[in-house]
C-alpha cells in the first residue's frame, strides 16, 4: 500500500525527521496537510470526483459543484474551468479565481505515446462538432484539448471516449499525466528501441491507481527509442531515452528532474541503463521517490525538479536503488546528438518496412472537429488507419502505400495543412493563451498563426530551422525557455507609454544534447503589433551574419 496521510506505513517514516522536514515531506513523516492543495487532496483523493460528476454535478449543473472539486479534483479527469470570455490580461492576477471561471470547462484527452486510429480520431472529431462547439487544440505534450465542455454532457463524453479507448484519467491534476511517446515508435526505419510496450504497461498499472493519485504535482514522462530525441526528455520528470549498449543492447539512458515554468531545470542522466522490460518497475521507483519524498509544502517547489536539484543525481539514484528497486541498475551510456534538427517528424518518409509516414502541420496546433473527421477519412483511405500526434503539435498518418502518397499530400494541403511547410509553421508552436486560459495576460494562438502568414510573406526565402514558442504568461506550456526565439506574455508600454499586450523576449535556447535555456534578452520587450517586424528583424540578420553550419541556438 501507497505511503500517505490515512496509510503511512509500510514506506515510512524512512529517515529520521531531519532538515528537510519543513518541506512536507511524507517520508519523514511529514502527513499533516501544509497549504489548501495538500488539505484538498487529504480530504478527498481526486479520483473520486468521477462519481460526483456522474450522479449529481452532470444532473444538478455547474452551480451545484463544491469549489474543492471545480477548482481542484476536476483536474484528476482533465478538466479546468475556463476564462469567463471578455477579462482583459491586466485584470488576471487582480480578480478572484470566482470571477475568472466561466461555466464552461478545458477537457484534455489524454493520447499516451501520440497513438490513434480513425476510429478514435472520428469520435474526438464529433465530440468536438457535437459538444465543444468544433474546438480541439492539439497541445505539444500529444494531448487534444477541447473547450466549452459544460458539466452536463460530460458523462456522455465520457461514455464515447471509453468506447474506443481513450480517456481523459488524469490528463491533468497531482498525478502521472500522458505519457509522452515517440511519434514514429515502432516504423521508424532508424529507430534504436521501440517503447510502446512500456507506455502500454506503464499505462495500465499506475493510470487511475489510487496509491499514485496524491503527488506532490504533477509528474511528466516521456519515452522514446527514436535517435532524433524527439520527445522533449529534457524537460519531464522521467525519461527514458534509447541507446545502444555496448554489452547489452538497446535500452534507455534514465534522466529525471527536468521541468520548465517559472523555475526552469533541465533533467539529468542517472548514468543507469534501463532495458525495455524493467522500465515499468523504475518508473514505479521514481515515482515513489516523487510521492514520498517530494516538497508538498509550497506548491511552487513541489515539483520533482527540485528535489533532484537538492538532492543531485548520485544520491538519487543511491535512494532509487536501495529502498525502492533493492538492486543495482547498469551503467550505460548516453544518448548521441541527433543528426538532424528537427525533431517533428514533418514531411514524407520511408518507414521501417517499405511504407510511408507523413506529418503534417496545422497552425500551432489548431485544428477543429470536422478537420478531424476529414483528417480521419483521409488517413482511412489512404493508410491502415493509424495516425500520431506530435510534441510539437503536429501530426502523422502511418503506413502509406508510396503510390499513395501524392493523393495523401494534395488531401492534406486542400484542407490547409502543410507537409512541406515553412519553417515558420514547422517552428512555431503556441500555447492556449487568453482566449481559454484563466492564468494568461496575452493572446497567444491567433497571434502565432498571424505571425506564421506574415513570415511566410516577408522572408519567403528564409530556411533555416527555427522555433518560436509562444506563451500567455510566465508559465512556460509552450516552452519558451528552449525555443530560438521564446516570447512570454506579460503586458508592456507602447510608444505612448500606453500597457498592451506584448512579451518577454527569450533568445537562443534549445532542446537536443546541445539544451541549453534562451538568455532573457535584458529590457527587451515587444508589443504584440510590433511582433511581426521584430522576428523579422532578428531572423534577416541572423541569415545576413550567420558563419557556416552555424545554428540560431549557437
Ligand atoms: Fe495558460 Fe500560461 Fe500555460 Fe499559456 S503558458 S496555457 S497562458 S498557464
Amino acid at each position: 500500500m501507497a505511503a500517505s496521510p490515512e496509510n503511512p506505513a509500510p514506506t515510512t517514516p524512512r529517515r529520521k525527521p531531519g532538515r528537510h522536514r519543513g518541506e512536507g515531506q511524507w517520508a519523514v513523516g511529514h502527513f499533516t496537510p501544509l497549504n489548501g492543495n495538500e488539505q484538498v487532496k487529504k480530504d478527498d483523493d481526486g479520483l473520486n470526483v468521477r462519481t460526483r460528476i456522474e450522479t449529481i454535478y452532470s444532473k444538478r449543473g455547474f452551480d451545484s459543484i463544491d469549489p474543492s472539486d471545480l477548482r481542484g479534483r476536476m483536474r484528476w479527469w482533465g478538466l479546468y474551468t475556463q476564462r469567463r470570455q471578455g477579462i482583459d490580461g491586466g485584470k488576471t492576477a487582480i480578480l478572484e479565481p470566482e470571477e475568472l471561471d466561466d461555466e464552461y470547462f478545458m477537457l484534455r484527452v489524454r493520447i499516451d505515446g501520440g497513438r490513434l486510429t480513425t476510429e478514435q480520431l472520428r469520435v474526438i472529431g464529433e465530440i468536438s462538432q457535437e459538444f465543444a462547439r468544433g474546438t480541439a487544440d492539439l497541445t505539444d505534450r500529444q494531448n487534444i484539448q477541447y473547450h466549452w465542455i459544460r458539466i452536463e454532457d460530460v458523462p456522455e463524453i465520457w461514455n464515447r471516449l471509453e468506447a474506443v479507448g481513450l480517456s481523459t484519467t488524469e490528463a491533468c491534476g497531482d498525478t502521472p499525466r500522458t505519457i509522452l511517446g515517440s511519434p514514429v515508435a515502432g516504423i521508424a526505419a532508424d529507430e534504436i528501441i521501440d517503447g510502446t510496450p512500456a507506455i502500454d504497461e506503464i499505462h495500465r498499472r499506475f493510470i487511475g491507481n489510487p496509491a499514485f493519485s496524491n503527488l506532490p504535482r504533477k509528474f511528466k514522462t516521456a519515452i522514446s527509442g527514436s535517435p532524433q530525441l524527439d520527445v522533449a526528455h529534457e524537460i519531464n520528470d522521467i525519461a527514458f531515452v534509447g541507446v545502444d549498449h555496448p554489452e547489452h543492447g538497446p535500452g534507455f539512458d534514465l534522466w529525471v528532474g527536468g521541468g520548465l515554468s517559472t523555475n526552469p531545470k533541465l533533467g539529468v542522466r542517472l548514468g543507469a541503463w534501463v532495458p525495455l522490460d524493467e522500465v515499468p518497475d523504475v518508473f514505479e521507483g521514481v515515482i515513489s521517490i516523487f510521492r514520498d519524498y517530494g516538497y508538498r509544502r509550497l506548491r511552487n517547489r513541489a515539483r520533482l525538479k527540485f528535489l533532484v536539484a537538492d538532492w543531485g543525481p548520485e544520491k538519487f539514484r543511491q535512494v532509487l536503488q536501495d529502498e525502492y528497486l533493492k538492486r543495482a541498475l547498469l551503467d550505460g551510456p548516453a544518448p548521441e546528438l541527433p543528426k538532424d534538427v528537427w525533431r517533428d517528424h514533418l514531411g514524407v518518409h520511408r518507414q521501417n518496412d517499405g511504407r510511408f509516414y507523413i506529418g503534417f502541420a496545422p497552425r500551432v496546433g489548431r485544428v477543429d472537429g470536422a478537420t478531424l473527421s476529414k483528417i480521419a477519412e483521409l488517413a482511412e483511405t489512404h493508410g491502415s488507419g493509424r495516425l500520431r500526434t506530435t510534441t510539437e503539435q503536429k501530426l502523422i498518418v502511418l503506413d502509406v502505400a508510396e503510390d499513395r502518397v501524392e493523393s495523401l499530400v494534395s488531401g492534406l494541403e486542400s484542407l490547409g495543412l502543410k507537409v512541406n511547410a515553412s519553417p515558420f509553421r514547422r517552428g512555431t508552436m503556441a500555447c492556449t493563451g487568453i482566449e481559454f486560459c484563466k492564468l494568461a495576460i496575452v493572446e497567444t494562438k491567433a497571434r502565432g498563426a498571424s505571425l506564421i502568414d506574415e513570415l511566410e510573406r516577408r522572408i519567403p526565402e528564409f530556411d533555416e530551422p527555427i522555433t518560436i514558442n509562444i506563451n500567455g504568461c510566465p508559465n512556460s506550456c509552450a516552452r519558451i525557455q528552449v525555443a530560438d526565439i521564446g516570447l512570454k506574455g506579460q503586458l508592456v508600454l507602447d510608444d505612448e507609454g500606453n500597457q498592451v499586450e506584448g512579451f518577454q523576449v527569450h533568445l537562443g535556447g534549445a532542446l537536443g544534447l546541445e539544451a541549453g535555456f534562451g538568455r532573457k534578452v535584458r529590457g527587451l520587450k515587444v508589443t504584440s503589433a510590433e511582433l511581426p517586424d521584430y522576428v523579422e528583424r532578428v531572423l534577416t540578420r541572423f541569415q545576413a551574419e550567420r558563419a557556416e553550419g552555424e545554428r540560431f541556438a549557437t
